[in-house]
Formats: structure tokens, C-alpha cells, sequence
């Protein structure tokens, strides 16, 4: 058949006007058997909702529990003349709310049928109680007792997530695991361990008589399922740490994460700015000034943030240079001011010269780092200068860097550490050379990391050379963890090299002022704290304060990590603050000489520093 434009016209008319038909019918027939389902059946399954797994920290103590609230139910075909000023004082709402759906359900009414609807969401107890005594006066109401999350301590809000009713797009995207008026988790652990949290619904069949009044219970209740609730989940964190991590952390825009080395366990994770777990209880009301506040509580930096490490980097370049014979322990470079090439300099701070390699990290010199990077491209070992980057990008990588760590946590990212394709992309084939990308040697250039990246370089150092993929559940018996998190991850460097950094860790903190150490503000006696110091240039603004630091010396029990943005030097903010939450986690208090510097952080106050975009 030829079609001409006009017959194309008609059959594009008809075939709309059959789609319309289709549609009215399909309306007219669910809605009858809608109708059908909610009207004629003489059964009516209540739901029962489960208590929701209750999080712990790792020693037992409840980060996330459970208390109970009431939806009022409303099945307004059994609803009769009542007194709404009663009504409306005993649960605290207006007149005009309780007229707006009354309305509401007079307009529905054909939708609705039988059917039971909630009215008010999550009164609180006691305003339930005492609607309770007077229910009898309102024919057609009744409560629905649910779980909602209660948070005894003020911690981990970012880490923890929230728990929200689910929208018609997460009941589609789960097909068949949920339905209207179920609440599941959405983001952090809420979200990560949804399954083994959530629990399993229940119901009540109740028996409607001829009339459709609900008469009694099915079967006296025996056909009834009961809830079945959620899975505990111990998490790794210290509750107490991780407060006391937040209150260092305030008024600060930054990371601050301490891990178990040997298990990889994390104890503390701050995002500063983060949620406040009262926020997390009512997140329907406070989800827009979170997600409008300029500081981006909701950002994970931990995770999600990608910075230059700085200094602290200057250990990875070090031990791939004792690894690879371009040094020993005892090469001395020479320093005045810096590290000249061409006519280039690349600046150090005043320090003694020529220094040996603890030295060069205690005093945490630029140009001692160069040396090494250079000689490491240069020296031909590995083959071209492209092959020396891509062996040495391999290193950095056996630390775990430049890819995601693989921690439970689910938006981590992973960073980026460049090698000769980066390059030769960017400069050209043989357009590049050593000197080019000689800020790679004191970890700035195109290195992009996490905190939790630096963290986990502080666990590997303390382990002199292996980490455990960090991780924020605990293994229980309830909930498994996986076994990759229990095997250990050795970097490119032998043990032995791991020794002379952690010399110069401990020296860096441990020599006393005056001795050119960087880090001696984060001394504490008898704890031998090793650290280093970082302070990662920012072309936004003042530079960021970076520190990492592990104690004891030997035996850790405890990595930090700690990242300030705007904070300056490493021993300005960052240092005291990882140096303070080892204090902390290791003595359980603060010594009386470290207590100004305790206060100076607690009331510290960066935010003016960091440049926001404000909304008009
Ligand atoms: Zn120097």
C-alpha cells in the first residue's frame, strides 16, 4: 500500500485515538478492580514493621538504636461525625490540617474505598498515648507503632547515613522487596548494609463483616506473621573517639581518620563539616538546608575528596629510592634554599646542610626528594625515562594509591597518580623529561589522593610495609564480612627500608624544638608518636595542612590521618589535631601540658578561610 501524507495523517490520528482508549479503559477497569480488591475482600492484612538492626560501635556501645513512634492511620469510610478541636489539641495539629484532608479523602473516595491511610507520620510517644486514652470518641483512626532511628551519641552522622521513606523510583528500582510507606536506608551504612538492617515485615489479618466493618481477628491471629527484626551490625568505630575527632575537627573544612593497623579496622572517620545526627532523625525537614549549605556537609571528604598529599609523600619517594639502590641511609644531599635545575629552583625552608635521609624527613627537606626522583628516571635502570615513571607509578600504586582502596565504604574514590601516558598526553612523545615532573617528588603536580589514602599510608608504615584494606564493619557473626579484608597487601618495598623512614618519623616529632624536627608539637611523652608533617600548596587560597602520624613507635596501636583545608602548615592545625586523637585513643585523656593547645584547637575557627560558593 502507498501511503500518501493524508492517509499517513489517519492512521497517525486513529492510532492516538486508540492509545486514548486503551488508557481510559485500562483506568476504568484497574480502578473497578481496585475497587474489587479493597472493597469486597473480608480480609485485611495490617502491616507489622520490623525494629530495624540496631549499629553499634566496636565496643558495644549503640551509635544508631531504635524508639518507638506512631503513624495515625486513618480509614476514613469508618470515620464518623467527631470533635475536631479535641481531636486536633490531643495530637498537637491544626484545624485547618485536619479539614485539608478530610477534603482530601471525601475527593479520593472512590480510590481509597476501604482501604487504610496514614495521616500523620511518626507522632511520638507520648502524643500517641494520649490519643490512645480518647480513641474510643474517634471511630475510623488507630496507630501504627513503627521503629524510628533514635542516635545516643552525637557522631559519625556522614558515616552512618539516614533512613527515609522510599519514593516510587526506589520501590521500581527493588522490585518486589518494597512497598509504599517502607522506610530504608539511603546513603552511608544505612544504605551499605540495608539488607542485613532492614528486617522482614509482618501482618495482622483482621475480618471485615457484610457491612465491611472490621469485626474481629482471622483465625484468632494464628494465620498472623510476625516481624522478624533486622540484623544488628557492629561497626569498627569508637563512638567516644569519633566525637571526640568531630569536636577537633569543628569550625574546620577537612578530614580527620585514625586506623587499627593491624586489622585495618577504622576507628575514627570526620568529614568536617558533617551531619549532625539530629539532623539525620528528621532528615525530611533539614534535607535542604543540607544539600544548600555552602560547606557540603553531605560531601564524604574522606572518601570522595581528591588533594595533592604534599610532604607526606616525600615517605613513598623515599622508599622507593632505598628500595631501588639510587640511595642508602647514609647519602647526604646537599640544600641551600632548595634544588636548583636549569634555571629553575624548586624552594626548601632554612635548614642544615647537607642532610642524610632521616635527616631529610625529620627536617622534611624539598630538595633531598628531588635528588632521588631525578636519579630515579634518570639513572636507566628500569630502561627510558618513561619506563622508569611507569615502574615508579607502580610503587606508588603497591601503597595504595591512584585506585580505590576497596573499603565497605560505597562512594570511595580513588584518586589519581600519573605515569608516562598521562604525560606523553599532555607534553607530547619525548616532551617531557625529569625535571618536568620533579613536584612529584614532594607529592605535588598531578597527584591526587584521599584522606583516607594518607590514612592508610600511615597503617602501612606502621606495619613497615603491609595494609589491610581498611573498613568500617566489624565482623560478627550475624553480619560476615569478606575475606579480602582479612589479608594483608604488601607494597614494591622490603621491610627493612620501612625501618630508616619510621628513624626519621620519630625524630621528626621526638628531637625537641630547636632541632629542626617539623612535628615537634605533636609530642607526647612516653607515647613515641612518629609523624610527618604536610603542607599542600593550594592555588585557591592557604595552602592545606596535612599530617600523618602512628604510635607507638613500635606495636602501633593507632594510624591518623589528618587533612585541613586552609589550615596552613602541617604543624599549624593538622598535627596538633592527629597528635591530640592519638593522645586521646592511647591514654584516654589529655595531659595538662597539652591542654592550650587542646583548647587553641577546639575553639579554632577556619571556616572564613575557605573560599564557598554562597548562594544568592
Ligand atoms: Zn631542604
Amino acid at each position: 500500500m502507498k501511503l500518501n501524507r493524508q492517509n499517513k495523517l489517519l492512521i497517525g490520528l486513529c492510532t492516538a485515538a486508540a492509545i486514548l482508549i486503551a488508557k481510559l479503559f485500562s483506568i476504568q477497569i484497574i480502578d473497578d478492580k481496585y475497587k474489587l480488591a479493597s472493597e469486597n475482600n473480608s480480609l485485611v492484612y495490617n502491616t507489622i514493621y520490623p525494629n530495624r538492626g540496631i549499629i553499634n560501635d566496636r565496643n558495644g556501645k549503640i551509635l544508631v538504636g531504635n524508639k518507638v513512634a506512631y503513624d495515625l492511620m486513618i480509614t476514613p469510610r469508618e470515620v464518623e461525625e467527631f470533635d475536631t478541636l479535641t481531636f486536633c489539641n490531643v495530637l498537637g495539629v491544626s484545624q485547618e490540617f485536619v479539614r485539608e484532608k478530610m477534603a482530601e479523602y471525601r475527593k479520593f473516595r472512590t480510590r481509597i474505598g476501604w482501604r487504610t491511610v496514614v495521616m500523620i507520620k511518626q507522632l511520638p510517644q507520648e502524643t500517641y498515648m494520649r490519643f490512645a486514652e480518647v480513641a474510643y470518641k474517634f471511630p475510623g483512626f488507630r496507630g501504627q507503632s513503627r521503629s524510628i532511628r533514635e542516635y545516643p551519641y552525637n557522631a559519625g552522622g556522614n558515616l552512618l547515613g539516614y533512613v527515609s521513606e522510599v519514593d516510587a523510583d526506589f520501590i521500581k528500582k527493588h522490585e518486589g522487596e518494597y512497598s509504599s510507606g517502607d522506610y530504608a536506608g539511603k546513603t552511608g551504612i544505612e544504605a551499605a548494609r540495608e539488607k542485613e538492617l532492614r528486617g522482614v515485615k509482618g501482618y495482622n489479618i483482621m475480618l471485615r463483616d457484610s457491612r465491611n466493618k472490621i469485626m474481629s481477628r482471622y483465625q484468632n491471629g494464628e494465620m498472623d506473621m510476625e516481624a522478624t527484626p533486622g540484623d544488628h551490625i557492629t561497626t569498627t568505630i569508637d563512638a567516644e573517639l569519633q566525637h571526640y575527632g568531630q569536636m577537633l575537627m569543628n569550625n574546620k573544612v577537612g578530614s580527620l581518620i585514625a586506623i587499627e593497623p593491624s586489622t585495618g579496622e577504622i576507628l575514627t572517620m570526620v568529614s568536617s563539616p558533617g551531619i549532625d545526627v539530629d539532623m539525620l532523625a528528621d532528615i525530611g525537614k533539614y534535607y535542604n538546608d543540607i544539600v544548600t549549605d555552602p560547606y557540603k556537609p553531605m560531601f564524604n571528604r574522606t572518601v570522595q575528596a581528591s588533594y595533592p598529599p604534599g610532604s607526606v609523600f616525600k615517605l613513598v619517594n623515599g622508599l622507593i629510592g632505598l628500595q631501588e639502590g639510587v640511595i642508602t641511609p647514609n647519602t647526604h644531599y646537599p640544600c641551600s634554599m632548595g634544588y636548583k635545575f636549569g634555571k629553575n629552583k624548586l624552594g626548601c625552608h632554612a635548614h642544615k646542610s647537607p642532610v642524610d635521609f632521616e635527616e631529610s624527613i625529620m627536617m622534611s627537606c624539598n630538595a633531598y626528594y628531588c635528588y632521588i626522583l631525578r636519579d630515579l628516571l634518570e639513572n636507566g635502570k628500569n630502561g627510558t625515562i618513561a619506563e622508569s615513571m611507569d615502574k615508579w607509578k607502580q610503587y606508588v600504586e603497591s601503597f595504595g594509591f591512584g585506585k580505590k582502596l576497596g573499603s565497605d565504604f560505597p562512594s570511595e574514590l580513588g584518586g589519581f597518580i600519573p605515569g608516562s601516558k598521562y604525560y606523553n598526553k599532555v607534553y607530547g612523545k619525548g616532551g617531557w623529561k625529569a625535571t618536568t615532573v620533579i613536584s612529584l617528588s614532594i607529592g605535588q603536580g598531578e597527584i591526587g589522593c584521599t584522606p583516607l589514602h594518607l590514612a592508610n599510608l600511615c597503617a602501612t608504615l606502621a606495619n613497615r610495609g603491609y595494609y589491610y584494606t581498611p573498613h568500617i564493619i566489624k565482623d560478627s557473626e550475624n553480619v560476615k564480612i569478606d575475606d579480602r579484608f582479612k589479608e594483608r597487601n604488601y607494597t614494591m618495598v622490603d621491610t627493612t627500608h620501612f625501618h630508616k623512614v619510621i628513624g626519621g618519623m620519630y625524630r621528626a616529632v621526638n628531637s625537641g624544638y630547636g632541632s629542626g624536627g617539623t612535628a615537634s608539637v605533636a609530642a607526647v611523652e612516653g607515647l613515641d608518636i612518629c609523624g610527618k608533617t604536610g603542607t599542600a600548596q593550594n592555588p585557591h587560597g592557604d595552602d592545606h595542612s596535612v599530617f600523618i602520624c602512628f604510635a607507638p613507635k613500635d606495636n602501633p596501636k593507632i594510624a591518623v590521618a589528618a587533612y585541613v583545608e586552609n589550615g596552613g602548615f602541617g604543624a599549624s592545625w593538622a598535627a596538633p589535631i592527629a597528635s591530640l586523637l592519638t593522645e586521646m585513643y592511647l591514654t584516654g585523656g589529655i595531659s595538662q601540658g597539652r591542654k592550650p593547645l587542646e583548647d587553641k584547637v577546639l575553639n579554632g575557627n577556619l571556616l572564613h578561610k575557605v573560599k564557598v560558593k554562597t548562594k544568592k
